[in-house]
């Protein structure tokens, strides 16, 4: 027995469907028992492309056969939207973007670290070295040069709206949801990689005198070896990430 759902994709997943199929809300009509997952993977879609599949406006899982007349919405991996409290295909519902930025945005990369945002930058990347490594570490290209963006390489990438560092923090962390992965202190501002906690011993010959008699507590960049402690410029960055927080709620 055949049943007809209306199904439509959003986003990058129209990238796999046949030119009429694209963008819009369609029927589609399968026959018997097949399950979400082989009805969507049979109009060309893979589902490891899939992030969340709302049928009737319920999230619902690879394996549950659609009704006939259902409507069916299916959803990126990429999608900005925060689905996070609804998703049920992937244990770990959100995904964590990464990005890399071009040469111009290097003022929004260290404020994006800053907030715990794996986020590579370089003032000497070429823009075929940024798309390179945005395919091969599946990194989201930040950028205001909207020629990287129309090579038709590119896969993911967002086109920064504001001239303004600090608006365009507001703006990226909109764009992709990221008010709830805020991690603070977690990713070197020089470098981008990841801070941890380290024994004052261990470090101790980096620290000038003051440092060493007034702090115990340091972490330690794991890849350029910058040590952090409370001092001043620890709790500017606070009030810093405070100001960004604030801003975003009050938005
Ligand atoms: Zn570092």
């Amino acid at each position: 027995m055949s049943k007809t759902i209306n199904i439509r994709f959003y986003e990058e997943l129209n990238d796999f469907l046949t030119r009429n199929k694209r963008k819009v809300a369609f029927n589609h009509t399968f026959s018997g028992n097949m399950s979400v997952k082989d009805v969507i993977e049979s109009l060309g879609v893979p589902h490891t492309e899939i992030d969340l599949i709302l049928i009737n406006g319920e999230s619902v899982n690879y394996n549950i056969k659609p009704g006939n007349g259902d409507f069916v919405s299916v959803y990126p991996v990429f999608e900005s939207l925060d689905i996070s409290n609804i998703t049920k295909l992937r244990p770990e519902p959100l995904r964590h973007p990464k990005f890399i930025l071009d040469v111009h945005l290097g003022k929004l990369a260290k404020s994006l670290r800053m907030l715990g945002f794996d986020s590579l930058y370089q003032n000497n990347f070429e823009d075929d070295e940024i798309i390179e490594i945005s395919i091969s570490e599946k990194r989201i290209i930040l950028t205001r040069d909207l020629g990287i963006l129309k090579n038709s390489k590119v896969t993911h990438g967002y086109w920064v709206r504001s001239q303004k560092p600090k608006v365009q923090v507001n703006e990226v962390v909109k764009r992709f949801d990221l008010t709830k992965q805020i991690e603070p202190l977690n990713r070197c501002i020089e470098c981008n990689g990841k801070i941890v906690e380290v024994e004052k011993e261990q470090i101790a010959d980096l620290l000038k005198p003051k440092t060493r008699k007034f702090f115990q507590n340091f972490d330690q960049c794991s890849n350029c070896k910058k040590v952090y402690w409370e001092g001043s410029h620890y709790s500017k960055m606070l009030d810093k990430i405070d100001i960004f927080r604030n801003g975003m709620q009050a938005q």
